[in-house]
């Protein structure tokens, strides 16, 4: 049959995959395992209902952007909100990246970022993490000064090794972006950043080429209603805004990320309970044998087993999914387990173990 021919440069791109299976404990795609309170709801649901459903949103989304930069501490000319960070990134490729230009990542990290590149027509070139996940800063800037990427992305912490990008290292690739002749941009992807030491955020200033994206997904405990943001100079925010569709952020979306702000406190508890169970899981599987977990600074643990398929499988068949990395390059035998609540947590470790004893 013949139909409609896709574009050449798409080549064999595969979708984004990430199997949703109904099983009673699901850790596989890190998200927070409390919905936020209901009053959250009482407070969302009351605004929604007075706001002019006839009428388009407000484009500029200034009420949002305004509460979230009283928030963060930064003026709302540097805020720009989209539905999740994933739009918040491809607004950024169509505008900084796109056919002729490329992007830089440093492998293995977040699968989207390449991804988008590709759908984006940006070219990837693709930097080396070392074995044990870490990154070694001279090879990246060496890498950084040999391909002259238009755009780089660095996650910290990083998904799905979970590790906290040291802040000497983008220190150095934003200097080195910075002072090249032809200007790129650092792109930090802060989506886990609440669980960690550390932020660039206070980096971020008027003429440094630096964006930090993040996520309402994760510790705000709303991944159903899509929303993220960065933080940029005025100038950047005010070419993502020339890119975006008109209107892309719904009314509801956008008075959900307000109202949460609200309830800023509960977030801080459910950060700290996730927390204080990572480091609970993250002992408990260091302290058994064949397991070989990696330091986190997330709300999940990557870890390696002998067999990282037939654990995966056996985990499953005992009723806990968790992200199956083990037949992926750079991650052999590796899976990803994140954090949830304390029974899960514990459901999963008693399976791991029954897994591991076969
Ligand atoms: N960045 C990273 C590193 C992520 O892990 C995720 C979610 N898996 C995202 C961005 C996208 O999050 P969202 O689009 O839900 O905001």
């Amino acid at each position: 049959m013949t139909g409609p021919q896709r574009r050449d440069d798409l080549g064999d791109l595969e979708g984004y995959h990430s199997p949703q299976v109904d099983v009673a404990v699901r850790l596989n795609t890190n998200e927070s395992p409390y919905p936020p309170p209901p009053e959250f709801f009482e407070a969302w649901t009351a605004e929604v209902c007075g706001a002019a459903a006839h009428r388009y949103p407000d484009r500029a989304a200034a009420r949002l952007r305004s509460a979230l930069a009283e928030f963060l501490g930064v003026p709302a000319g540097r805020v720009f909100c989209a539905n999740g960070s994933n739009e918040v990134l491809q607004t950024l490729l169509l505008t900084y990246g796109g056919p002729g230009r490329t992007a830089m990542v440093f492998e293995p990290s977040y699968v989207l970022h390449a991804h988008i590149a590709h759908i984006t027509g940006t070219g990837v070139r693709t930097g080396e993490r070392r074995p044990d996940f870490t990154l070694d800063p001279e090879a990246a800037l060496h890498l950084v000064d040999e391909h002259e990427p238009d755009v780089v992305f660095l996650t910290t912490p990083n998904n799905p090794t979970g590790m906290v990008e040291p802040r000497a290292t983008v220190e150095a690739l934003l200097e080195r972006i910075t002072a090249r002749a032809k200007p790129g941009l650092l792109v930090i992807d802060e989506a886990y950043a609440e669980f960690s030491p550390w932020t660039a955020i206070d980096l971020v200033a008027d003429g440094v080429p630096l964006v930090v994206s993040r996520t309402y997904s994760k510790v705000w405990s709303m991944a159903a209603f899509r929303l993220g943001f960065c933080v940029a100079p005025e100038s950047i925010v005010d070419e993502l805004e020339m890119v975006v569709l008109p209107y892309h952020l719904s009314v509801p979306t956008q008075l959900a990320g307000t109202v949460a702000l609200r309830f800023t406190g509960d977030m801080d508890v459910r950060v700290s309970s996730i927390m204080a169970e990572r480091d609970r899981v993250g002992a408990a599987l260091a302290a058994l044998d064949g397991v070989e977990p990696f330091p986190s600074g997330a709300n999940f643990i990557l870890f390696r087993t002998a067999d990282g398929q037939a654990t995966w499988e056996g985990l499953l068949e005992a009723g806990v999914l968790v992200r199956n990395f083990a037949r992926w390059p750079r991650l052999d035998n590796c899976l990803r387990v994140t954090i949830g609540r304390a029974e899960e947590n514990d459901a999963f470790l008693s399976a791991l173990k029954e897994v591991l004893a076969k």
